[in-house]
């Protein structure tokens, strides 16, 4: 028969001591997050707007039902700016705004 042999040294690490107190302080509440997005809406006549990617208007032109990308920018929560993009310029300029949604 064998007999075992239980080691009875039982180590317990030593508890480290944290600072504690130091909750995170909260900003003001806000019930929603405001975040850059983008939508894909066609190009409506008369518009002037500039590709922030290309450089170049986002011209209508009659007949074609070209798409741009609006994007409602917006920096630390607060709306910044509107920018236009040709709907490819957007994709190559790698959807800064977030992925386009139809509306
Ligand atoms: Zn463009």
């Amino acid at each position: 028969m064998a007999s075992r042999s239980a080691s009875g040294t039982d180590t317990k690490p030593a508890s480290s001591s944290r600072p504690s107190g130091s909750a995170p302080t909260r900003a003001a509440e806000s019930p929603l997050v405001w975040e850059s997005r983008a939508v894909l809406r066609l190009i409506e006549a008369g518009s002037t707007a500039e590709c922030p990617h290309c450089q170049e208007r986002v011209k209508f032109r009659a007949r074609h039902r070209d798409l741009q990308v609006i994007c409602n920018v917006y920096v630390d929560g607060v709306w910044d700016r509107v920018e236009q993009y040709h709907e490819e310029c957007y994709t190559d300029a790698g959807s800064p705004h977030g992925e386009a949604t139809k509306k």
